[in-house]
């Protein structure tokens, strides 16, 4: 176990900097500048990320433009899902390398980014098939005067921004759909996050996509990223990120009318009623806050629990929480890892403080004194928590769940949607009736009933209120994409006024 520790870090020790990918070459930023990427384990610089700006933006767009009208656009679609397909085979190929490669970059547990980049090879195969089988039009006929018909449409420049805390398969999430249907690609990924993108970029170098066709600047979000935002030949955003991040980049992109897809904080609830599988519910509680270290945007940070099993379902989380293993990301056995940045740990940190403050009681497992230089927050939950407390409204986006008691369904479905946000929910009740019920009363997106947050690619994924705008995923992603053309076909002579033919 322990060489295999090692070998991974061997592998990290020699990592070279990293550079923006334009029309199929890897340069330097025109400033020439860089930034550094410092490893959440360690708070050591791994290596220096070219910061790309307004000016690396606009030959990656226009590089991106000239490929869209250029040779990606004249190919067949079967021709344009090879190249996919090519992309989920070499990721396929490249898990043990790519995933120490995330898990070093973001201090995510090897186990679960191991996952993570599977699912990314998962990503591309189903948008290939996906554009195969249901990239259909719709045909409407009116009698025998006409038939109208729908096409989907392939838009242009897709500028697509992602945040740093899944950040391989967020990429894949967005990439996928947009190369399958045919856009061509400026990314950029998030700045505390930038090694697998480039990894990414030397796969899809190697799978010999046309030049141009995928394109990636690292650098700031209000350089790089606006710049994206503002440049009149992109024509469609797809933004992960935070909720206050999301409503600037819907402004900027106003000027030059935008479409916009808003994937954004969270806040979510789960729900145990005293029916409930006890273990399991407990099982998928902990796993909801404290996979992917609790940065997660569908994390469960709210939990209520029903009065009767309140204590009994404390009382085992005191137990279990001080169980989970903290530790080394590249150790295949460590549940939880270092948070990606110092500064993020700060901002935790403050949460954590910021609940004493509020009046709540601090539950937290022990990180291990030789992790003492990375970035690690351990599990925690809060108890004496009220709904209105600023920790059980704002997203604390860490190991952190506020835990809180309800007595019955009505005042759980008021004190769930009493939130800004509306991304995830989770309902643990055997009872079927009253699942369905509550699952339908709660005010977001995505709601999973007796389950963990089990994905189905198919499904529409995203938030309402604050959490996002719009849906991705399975069919869904194919209005954000693509354009519907409606095409008017008139079969016999139908009636036109004749203006000006009577004098
Ligand atoms: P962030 O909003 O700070 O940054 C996300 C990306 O936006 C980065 O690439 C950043 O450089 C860029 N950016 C920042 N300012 C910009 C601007 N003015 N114009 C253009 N781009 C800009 O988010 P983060 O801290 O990287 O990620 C954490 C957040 O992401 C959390 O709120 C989390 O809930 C959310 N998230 C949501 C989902 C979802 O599917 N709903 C999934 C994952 C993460």
């Amino acid at each position: 176990m322990k060489s295999q520790q090692k070998d991974r870090r061997k592998q990290m020790s020699n990592l070279k900097d990293i550079q923006l990918y334009i029309n199929g070459e890897f340069i330097d930023a025109a400033s020439g500048k860089t930034f550094e990427n410092i490893n959440p384990f360690t708070n050591e610089v791994i290596n220096y990320i070219a910061e790309g700006d307004a000016a690396d933006i606009h030959v990656a767009v226009e590089a991106a433009h000239r490929a869209f009208h250029g040779e990606w656009g004249q190919l067949k679609v079967s021709e344009r899902l090879k190249y996919i397909y090519k992309i989920a085979d070499l990721i396929d190929e490249h898990i043990e390398e790519i995933a120490p490669l995330e898990s070093m970059d973001t201090g995510l547990p090897i186990s679960q980014t191991k996952n993570m980049v599977a699912r990314s090879a998962q990503n591309f195969r189903f948008y290939a098939e996906m554009v195969s089988n249901r990239l259909v039009g719709e045909a409407y006929q009116v009698d025998d005067e006409f038939i109208n018909y729908t096409i989907h449409k392939p838009i242009g420049v897709a500028g697509l921004i992602t945040p740093w805390n899944a950040p391989f398969m967020l990429e894949t999430w967005k990439i996928a759909p947009a190369l399958a249907t045919g856009n061509t690609v400026v990314l950029k990924p998030g700045e505390w996050s930038p090694v697998t993108a480039n990894r990414l970029a030397e796969i899809i170098d190697k799978a010999e996509l046309p030049k141009g066709v995928f394109n990636v600047v690292h650098g700031f979000g209000e350089t790089a990223g606006a710049s994206l935002v503002a440049h009149p030949n992109v024509q469609l955003i797809s933004f992960t990120g935070e909720t206050t991040t999301g409503s600037e980049i819907i402004k900027n992109g106003a000027d030059t009318l935008k479409r916009v897809s808003a994937e954004l904080g969270g806040k979510s609830p789960i729900i145990v009623f005293d029916d409930a599988d006890f273990d399991r519910a407990l099982d998928a509680c902990t796993w909801g806050i404290f996979s992917f270290n609790g940065e997660r945007c569908t994390a469960n940070s709210r939990l209520f629990v029903q009065e009767s099993i309140y204590e009994q379902f404390v009382d085992a989380l005191k137990e279990r929480i001080p169980k989970i293993i903290v530790g080394d990301p590249l150790n295949n056995e460590t549940e939880v890892g270092p948070l990606i940045h110092i500064e993020h740990f700060n901002n935790v940190k403050k949460y954590i403080q910021l609940a004493k403050d509020e009046g709540a009681e601090i539950y937290s497992g022990e990180v291990p004194k030789e992790f003492g230089k990375g970035n690690f927050v351990p599990p925690t939950f809060l108890l004496n928590v009220t709904n209105e407390m600023r920790v059980a409204q704002e997203e604390i986006f860490g190991p952190v769940m506020a835990v809180m008691k309800f007595t019955d369904e009505k005042e759980v479905i008021r004190l769930a949607n009493d939130t800004k946000y509306g991304l995830a929910g989770y309902v643990w009740t055997n009872d079927i009736k009253r699942g369905h019920r509550v699952a339908q009363g709660v005010d977001s997106g995505m709601v999973w009933i007796n389950s963990q947050n089990v994905r189905d690619l198919r499904i529409p994924f995203g938030g309402s209120k604050y959490s996002g705008m719009g849906r991705e995923g399975g069919h869904y992603a194919f209005n954000f994409y693509t354009e519907t053309q409606v095409i008017h076909v008139a079969l016999s002579d139908h009636h036109i006024p004749q203006f000006g033919k009577k004098n």
